[in-house]
C-alpha cells in the first residue's frame, strides 16, 4: 500500500520530541531543526497543518495519577500544547515561514481561535497553520485533535512524527524481537490495541479515510523521505 498523492497534510509532533536531548521542556535548538524540516516539506509545494502535543511539559493523566482532578489536569495539558505551538511558531517565523496559531481554547492576546474557513485561507496564502489545545476538551489527547483537524481541513494524510520509527507488534523497548509493520489496517490497530494513537483518533481517521503515517521525527531528513514515499515508517490504511 502506498500513500495517495499528497497536497495537504497534517503533521502531528509529540511534545516529547521538542525536548531534544533534555529531560523536560523545550530545546530551542532542536525546535529550530524541526522547523527546518517543516520548511523543507512546505517548499515541495505541500500545504501544511501542524499539531503539537504537550507531553514534554504536562500530561493530564500524570497529574491525575498524582492525585489531581483529571479534567483540571487536562486543561493544564492543553495549555502546554499552546506553549509548544508558540515555540514552533517562533522557530518557523525565524526562518521565514509564515504561520498562524489557532487554539481550541480561546486566548485572544496570544493566538487566533480555531476557525476552519480562516485556516483554509491561511493555507491558500502559503502559511503553516498550527492547531493548539487539541480538541479543546478534557479526556482527549492531541492525537484526537490531530485526527479532527485532519478531517475538517480535508488533509490527504496524517503524519505522526514521534520517537519511534513506526508501529510494532510489541514494545520494541521491551522485546528485541518486536517486528515493525510496513502497513497495517485501522481495524488491526484497534483490534490488537497496538500502541500508536488513541483509539478515538484511529477511528476518526478510519471513518474519514485518512491514512496515518507513523515515523521517527528524531532522525534528520526523515520527514522529507517519508513524504517522498520512502524512509522507515508504518502506514495505517483501510
Ligand atoms: N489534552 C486534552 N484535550 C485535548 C488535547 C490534549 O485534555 O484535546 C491534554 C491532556 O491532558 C494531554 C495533554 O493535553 O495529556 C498533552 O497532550 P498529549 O498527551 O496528546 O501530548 P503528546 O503525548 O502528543 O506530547
Amino acid at each position: 500500500m502506498a500513500l495517495p498523492p499528497l497536497k495537504r497534510v497534517l503533521i502531528k509532533l509529540s511534545g516529547e520530541v521538542l525536548m531534544g536531548n533534555q529531560q523536560f521542556g523545550i530545546d530551542p535548538a532542536f525546535v529550530s531543526e524541526l522547523a527546518h524540516e517543516i520548511k523543507a516539506a512546505k517548499e515541495t509545494g505541500l500545504e501544511v497543518c501542524l499539531v503539537i502535543g504537550g507531553g514534554n511539559i504536562f500530561r493530564g493523566m500524570a497529574g491525575a495519577a498524582a492525585g489531581m482532578d483529571r479534567a483540571q489536569a487536562d486543561y493544564m495539558g492543553m495549555l502546554a500544547t499552546v506553549m509548544n505551538a508558540l515555540a514552533m511558531q517562533n522557530a518557523l517565523e525565524q526562518i521565514g515561514v509564515q504561520t498562524r496559531v489557532q487554539s481550541a481554547v480561546q486566548m485572544d492576546a496570544v493566538c487566533e481561535p480555531v476557525i476552519r474557513r480562516r485556516a483554509e485561507r491561511h493555507l491558500e496564502k502559503g502559511r503553516v497553520v498550527i492547531f493548539a489545545a487539541g480538541v479543546g476538551a478534557p479526556y482527549f489527547t492531541t492525537d484526537s485533535g490531530a485526527a479532527l483537524r485532519a478531517a475538517e481541513m480535508k488533509c490527504d494524510a496524517l503524519l505522526k512524527g514521534t520517537s519511534v520509527d513506526g508501529i510494532y507488534d510489541s514494545d520494541p523497548k521491551k522485546n528485541s524481537q518486536a517486528k515493525r509493520f510496513d502497513t497495517v489496517t485501522y481495524d488491526q490497530v484497534l483490534a490488537s490495541n497496538l500502541k500508536v494513537m488513541d483509539a478515538s483518533a484511529v477511528a476518526l481517521c478510519r471513518d474519514n479515510g485518512i491514512p496515518i503515517v507513523v515515523f521517527s521525527i528524531r532522525e534528520k531528513g526523515n520527514l522529507a523521505r517519508v513524504l517522498a514515499g520512502d524512509g522507515v515508517r508504518t502506514i495505517v490504511q483501510g
